[in-house]
């Protein structure tokens, strides 16, 4: 297929082209059907999507490629050896309204869509990925701004999914309006991982309707260092030129990022384009990610030795959220040891 460089560069262009089958996959792959077989099982209960951006980033012939393994699917998605539960951190649990997610009390997240750019295999809501009901829907959301409003301990509100961005831009809009005029709303955030995925989604139109709804933060998601390219970080510079700060949280991903030189290269290198490393998550233990998880104690070593090497604007906080809904816990070694009185150091 040809392909200009405006439909290239167009959101609407790339998101409608994603990658949705195993067929259209091969057809990118210039490969056979029947190498892509064994997956069958695997998408019809996580299904695929991948940007044509995403994908022209990977190296598809290379099965330990660290972006392929993010998005391809995998049969050991499907394989539950070590156990694992769909929500690990009770998310469906504490839900006053359907989607919205009020566990601590001075937050709350808003699942305004179940769907995304690119289906990352190791999402700990892939099991919301099938599910309809999760589509926009005024009525879903009102519910959520009505919540929010009666309940007045709640500060700040996380607009997450999913993908907030691949919902319209008017009804975003709307929400955010609608959050916005609650008197004690002081504070609204995004999470979205466009920027790494589908960067022509960070519009001028998109970050004009944003900078409205300010004080709001961004939280992406960059894993490796390969995927901040030059449009990812235009992306990041729109949304930063428009007041709205951008910060980081990392997954810690067995065989894709769980080693010094790799993480150090994807911290100095979000340093490089303005982007604060905020967290480095622990993998959660949900259904289908056993693959994806790292030890912990080798997330703690890489840690260590990132403290001692690099800037400490570089440095992420790596942390575990705890099973069952329990908040994050942050995972370092032990700098202070009982006894010390911190005259050792002077
Ligand atoms: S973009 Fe976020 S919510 Fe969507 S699949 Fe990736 S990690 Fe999950």
């Amino acid at each position: 297929m040809e392909i200009s460089v405006t439909d290239w560069h167009d959101w609407r262009w790339q998101f409608r082209n994603r990658v949705r089958s195993l067929g259209h996959l091969a057809r990118e792959l210039k490969r056979p059907i029947s190498w892509l077989a064994p997956l069958k099982p695997v998408i019809r209960r996580y299904p695929l999507a991948i940007t044509p951006y995403y994908l022209s980033l990977l190296n598809a012939s290379d099965e330990s490629d660290p972006l392929r393994r993010q998005c391809f699917p995998d049969p050991r998605e499907l394989s539950f050896s070590l156990g694992g539960v769909p929500d690990p951190l009770d998310e469906e649990r504490t839900m006053p309204v359907p989607g919205l997610i009020h566990r601590y009390s001075d937050r709350c997240l808003a699942i305004v869509t179940g769907d995304c750019a690119v289906y990352c295999r190791h999402c700990n809501r892939k099991r919301m990925w099938r599910e309809k009901g999760l589509r926009g829907g005024r009525e879903r959301l009102q519910a959520m701004v009505e919540y929010v409003a009666r309940t007045p301990s709640v500060r700040e509100v996380i607009v997450s999914g999913g993908d907030p961005l691949v919902i319209s831009e008017g009804q975003l809009d709307w929400f955010l309006g609608a959050l916005r005029a609650i008197p004690h709303v002081e504070v609204l955030r995004i999470g979205s991982r466009a920027p790494v995925t589908l960067p022509m989604r960070i519009t001028p139109e998109l970050c004009a309707m944003l900078k409205r709804h300010r004080p709001l933060w961004f939280n992406t998601q960059f894993n490796h260092g390969r995927e901040i390219t030059a449009e990812s970080a235009r992306a990041c510079e729109m949304l930063l030129m428009s007041g709205i700060p951008v910060s980081n949280q990392s997954v810690l991903l067995r065989g894709i990022n769980d080693d010094y030189e790799t993480m150090r290269d994807l911290l100095c290198g979000l340093e490089r384009i303005s982007v604060r490393p905020y967290y480095l998550f622990q993998c959660d233990p949900v259904f289908g990610t056993d693959h994806f998880r790292a030890e912990i104690g080798n997330g703690v070593e890489i840690m260590e030795k990132l403290r001692r090497a690099i800037s400490g604007l570089c440095l992420p906080r790596y942390v575990l959220d705890c099973p069952g809904g329990g908040g994050k816990i942050p995972l370092q070694p032990c700098a202070f040891l009982p006894g010390m009185n911190g005259s050792q150091f002077f």
